[in-house]
């Protein structure tokens, strides 16, 4: 009998549903039964990964400590889990078919015409196995992208069909997301979309084993017996997945409902411990009960879509409870910033994060608000490309070289204080090129980032090709601009701040990735912190 149980999480109906939050809380709360527990994500685009996809597509790339660049659900569920994910935890079919081609060139298929039964949902399930193989985990759950009955999800359905043949009903488990839609004029919760949803799955061989339904209002009894009965499936398998106030509830939600307690007694697993969910009560209490608001703006070119910033989002969220507040966050447009509104747009803010970012889109703006935080010691925190242009923004107007620029902004500019580090001048695929994943950093004693991470050394991971150019680092040091944080091997600056302003830090590397529920990342608390303070001063 394998050790590992496998939980598979597909969504019908519409996209949307929440499949991402339904599988990390479900992880959560077997995480919180003792089970060794990780998630991962198949999606059933060509992309090899979403690395190459503007953020208005799939919202954030999340990039793991390996340095995958993967989607945005495993940022989900690193914060619900706060264990780490990687390369392993993400597959898009660009990346199976990659596999597959490149097994054809070498001869492996022994003359056989490759097809997709059963060679590519034979490099699906042995991926789909991957982590559940390495004995690490009792528990693998895997959350299909896409809509069941979708064209490119076919062959992930049929390997999750054949894998629960091979492993057995008891170690393999399917958990279905439908929607189940009130109609305001009938008064009524529709079940029709549900039962056709189900239906396709039947379509590909799979019955369902738990029915999580998202909706709008309680699922009544009548409703639940309705839908088990026309579904195949238990009454208490039917699981309701109500509009939560926020994500973090769903787990509280999901243990109402018994779904963890449906799943171990479909795997037949014991379910006599009791989930330890004390942290995650206690964080969810900080969060609600808050003794302040305070509103920090977020200036990026994507704010209309909020899925583009959304580790940035949960960091703050995680800082916010740490400290008792509750951060507003106002989203600010680059390009709709100049030198002559910031004073208007930006008042009554009690901080500003600069977001990462690519292109020139929106620089300016994003150099004009990082003037007017600098100059009025309003908090300021840049993350990445934020971090670049802080620097643009001191060597223009502090040391007063004023075409300083960036060269991903002006190739040939005559003062590149950012420039393209030597490796990626060779660079001519854009796939999982740049500087990424975990890369360390000294910090330097007495400096601000010393003292928040209380640590000489920290490792944190990165998404760029630009650098800080160190021909220009004597002069804004000497200026007020320092690098607090260098890394050991190639001596590039990873964080710089003004010594003299209240709280002015950039950082080339990704901080908020690392942050979780039960683990906030201590810039984003220290950052919160300083907004916090800064507000009480304006009261
Ligand atoms: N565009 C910048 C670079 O490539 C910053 C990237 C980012 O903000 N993630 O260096």
């Amino acid at each position: 009998m394998p050790k590992t149980k496998y939980v598979f999480v597909t969504g019908g109906v519409t996209s949307s549903l929440g499949k991402g939050i339904i599988s990390a809380s479900l992880a959560n709360l077997l995480q919180a039964r003792g089970l060794k527990t990780t998630i991962q994500k198949f999606d059933p685009y060509i992309n090899v990964d979403p690395g190459t996809l503007n953020p208005y597509e799939h919202g954030e790339c999340f990039v793991t400590d390996d340095g995958a660049e993967t989607d945005l659900d495993l940022g989900h569920y690193e914060r619900f889990l706060n264990v780490r994910t990687s390369q392993a935890n993400n597959v898009t079919t660009g990346r199976i078919y990659q596999s597959v081609i490149e097994k054809e060139r070498r001869g492996e298929f022994l003359g056989k015409t490759v097809q997709v039964i059963p060679h590519i949902t034979n490099e699906i399930k042995e991926r789909m196995q991957l982590l559940g193989s390495t004995g690490e985990y009792d528990m693998v759950i895997t959350e299909i992208g896409g809509t069941v009955g979708d064209i490119e999800s076919l062959p992930y359905i049929e390997a999750v069909r054949q894998l629960r043949w091979e492993l057995g009903r008891e170690n393999c488990i399917v958990i279905h997301l439908t929607l189940v839609p009130y109609l305001s004029a009938a008064a009524e919760l529709k079940t029709k979309p549900t039962q056709h949803s189900v239906k396709t799955l039947m379509e590909s061989g799979i019955n369902a084993d738990v029915l999580v339904c998202r909706t709008e209002h309680e699922l009544s009894k009548d409703i639940r017996n309705k839908i088990a009965l026309f579904c195949n499936v238990k009454p208490e398998a039917v699981i309701q997945s109500i509009d939560a106030d926020t994500i973090y509830d769903v787990p509280l939600m999901m243990l109402d409902e018994g779904l963890d307690r449906v799943v171990l007694d479909l795997l037949t697993l014991p379910d006599n411990l009791e989930p330890d969910l004390t942290n995650w009560k206690e964080f969810l209490s900080r969060l609600k009960n808050p003794k302040q608001r305070i509103r920090i703006g977020l200036v990026g070119k994507y704010v209309e879509l909020q899925d583009s910033y959304k580790s940035i989002l949960e960091a703050f969220i995680h800082a916010g409870a740490a400290n008792e507040v509750k951060v507003e966050i106002v989203s600010i447009h680059s390009e709709h910033l100049t030198p002559e509104n910031c004073t208007e747009k930006l008042e009554g803010l009690h901080g500003l994060l600069v977001a990462p970012g690519f292109g020139s889109r929106g620089i300016e703006g994003k150099i004009s608000a990082i003037k007017y935080v600098r100059e009025n010691n309003i908090p300021f925190f840049g993350i990445c490309l934020g971090m670049q242009m802080a620097v643009i923004e001191f060597a223009r107007n502090v040391i007063g070289i004023k075409d300083a620029n960036s060269t991903e902004m002006v190739e040939d500019t005559s003062n590149p204080v950012i420039s393209l580090m030597d490796e990626q001048k060779e660079v001519e695929n854009k796939g999982g090129t740049m500087r990424l994943g975990t890369w360390d950093c000294t910090l330097s004693p007495g400096s601000r980032a010393h003292e928040i991470y209380q640590k000489d050394a920290i490792s944190e991971r990165h998404r760029h090709r630009y650098e800080l150019n160190n021909l220009y680092l004597e002069q804004l040091t000497s200026n007020g601009l320092k690098a607090t944080g260098i890394n050991p091997e190639t001596g590039l600056a990873e964080i710089v701040e003004i010594e003299s302003h209240p709280w002015f830090l950039g950082v080339q590397y990704h901080p908020e990735y690392k942050s979780t529920v039960l683990a906030p990342h201590p810039l984003f608390s220290a950052f919160v912190q300083a907004c916090s303070q800064y507000a009480k001063t304006k009261n």
